[in-house]
C-alpha cells in the first residue's frame, strides 16, 4: 500500500550521500535507500539489500514451486519437511505472534487461497460449505515444528502463507545487511508502505513520514518524525474484489473464513519491521477495539487505525502531528 511517503525534514547533509532504487519484489515495489559516506558505497549497500530481498523470496515464496515453502505445502498430510534454520525460525515467531493474537494471526490462513480471489473484480460469494471446509484447516497450533531436524509438518488440506509477514521480515533483513556494509551510515526500505528506516537520514532531524488517507490517498492526515522505525501499513484497498456492491479485501478472519471487514486501514509503528507486519494485519482482523488494546499492552509499539466510517483511532503512546 503506498500510504507512507518518506520525506527528509530539511535539506541534505553535507557530509553524506544518499541514493535509491525501486525493483518489483515479493510481487509489490520496494523502495531500498542507502545513505553512505560515499555513492559507490550507497550503490553498493542498495544491491545487497535488493540480494538480500531476493534470496528471502525464494525461500519463503509459496507462489514459487521450487521454495523450501511450497515444499512443505506439497507434503502436508504425507511427511515432515526439512527446512533451513532461517525458515523453521520464521515459522516458529509467526506462530508466536498467533499466540499472542489468540490466532488473529494465522500464516495457516493459506488454506483459503482455495477459495478466495482477490482480483479487484465483482464476482460471486463462494459458497459457504466451501469456505467452512477450508477454514477447518487453518490452525497455527497444527503447524508441527521438529527443532531436532528443523522440520515442518502440516496435517492434510493445510497450507502456510507469508503474505502478512515476509515484507516485513525482508526489510529487517536488508537493513542489517546494508549496515554491516563500511561507510553505511543509514537507509530506508519501504515495499510498498511496509517501511523501516534506519541510522542516518539525509538530515540531522531524521525523516518525516506521512500517514495518507486511504480515502484520499494524495491527502496525508498526519505526520511522525522517525528514526530506527518500521511503520507498516495493511489496508484494503488494493487486493479485494466486489461482490454485490460490497468490498471484500484479502485479510482472513480465521474465526470465520470470511475477510475481515470494519477496518480501511492498520499502520503500526514499533522498531521490527517483521512484528510490525504482523501486527497491522493482526489489528485488522482483530477489530478496532480489541486491536487497539492489544497494542496499548505491548512495550514500544503503537498504532493507528482508520475506520470505514474514515474516523481515526490511535493507540495511548503515539504522538502524531495532525495537518
Ligand atoms: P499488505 O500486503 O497490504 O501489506 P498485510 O501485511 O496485512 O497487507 O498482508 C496481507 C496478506 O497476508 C494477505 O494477502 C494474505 O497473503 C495474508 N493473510 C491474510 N489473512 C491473514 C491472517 N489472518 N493471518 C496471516 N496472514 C494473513
Ligand atoms: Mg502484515
Amino acid at each position: 500500500m503506498l500510504t507512507l511517503i518518506l520525506l527528509p525534514i530539511a535539506g541534505f547533509g553535507q557530509a553524506e550521500v544518499s541514493a535509491k532504487k525501486v525493483v518489483k519484489l515479493m510481487g509489490c515495489a520496494f523502495e531500498v535507500a542507502a545513505s553512505a559516506n560515499n555513492d559507490t558505497v550507497a550503490w553498493e549497500a542498495i544491491r545487497a539489500g535488493i540480494t538480500e530481498i531476493e534470496r528471502i523470496e525464494k525461500l519463503i515464496s509459496s507462489w514459487d514451486p521450487r521454495s523450501q515453502t511450497s515444499e512443505v505445502n506439497r507434503m502436508a498430510g504425507t511427511a515432515a519437511v526439512h527446512v533451513d534454520q532461517e525458515l523453521y525460525d520464521l515459522i516458529y515467531r509467526a506462530k508466536k505472534v498467533s499466540a499472542l493474537t489468540g490466532g488473529a494471526f494465522d500464516i495457516s490462513f493459506a488454506s483459503m487461497d482455495r477459495i478466495w480471489v482477490f482480483d479487484q473484480a465483482e464476482h460471486a460469494m463462494p459458497d459457504s460449505e466451501r469456505v467452512a471446509e477450508a477454514k477447518s484447516k487453518i490452525n497455527y497450533q497444527e503447524i508441527i515444528l521438529n527443532p531436532k531436524d528443523t522440520s515442518v509438518y502440516l496435517s492434510k488440506g493445510m497450507k502456510i502463507g507469508f503474505g502478512a509477514i515476509g515484507k516485513g521480515y525482508a526489510a529487517n533483513r536488508a537493513k542489517q545487511i546494508m549496515n554491516n556494509i563500511p561507510g553505511v551510515s543509514g537507509g530506508v526500505v519501504n515495499a510498498s508502505g511496509d517501511l523501516l528506516c534506519w541510522g542516518q537520514s539525509p538530515s540531522p532531524e531524521g525523516w518525516k513520514i506521512h500517514i495518507a488517507n486511504p480515502h484520499q490517498k494524495e491527502k496525508p492526515i498526519a505526520w511522525i518524525q522517525a528514526k530506527d522505525l518500521a511503520v507498516v501499513t495493511s489496508g484494503d484497498y488494493e487486493k479485494f474484489f466486489t461482490s454485490e456492491g460490497k468490498r471484500y479485501a484479502h485479510i482472513i478472519d480465521p474465526r470465520t473464513g470470511y475477510p475481515a471487514h470494519g477496518i480501511t486501514s492498520v499502520t503500526i509503528i514499533c522498531p521490527d519491521a517483521e512484528l510490525a507486519d504482523a501486527l497491522a494485519t493482526s489489528v485488522f482482523v482483530l477489530g478496532k477495539d480489541e486491536g487497539i488494546a492489544l497494542i496499548d499492552k505491548l512495550k514500544n509499539v503503537a498504532c493507528i487505525v482508520i475506520t470505514d466510517d474514515g474516523k481515526i483511532h490511535q493507540s495511548q503512546d503515539l504522538s502524531l502531528n495532525f495537518y
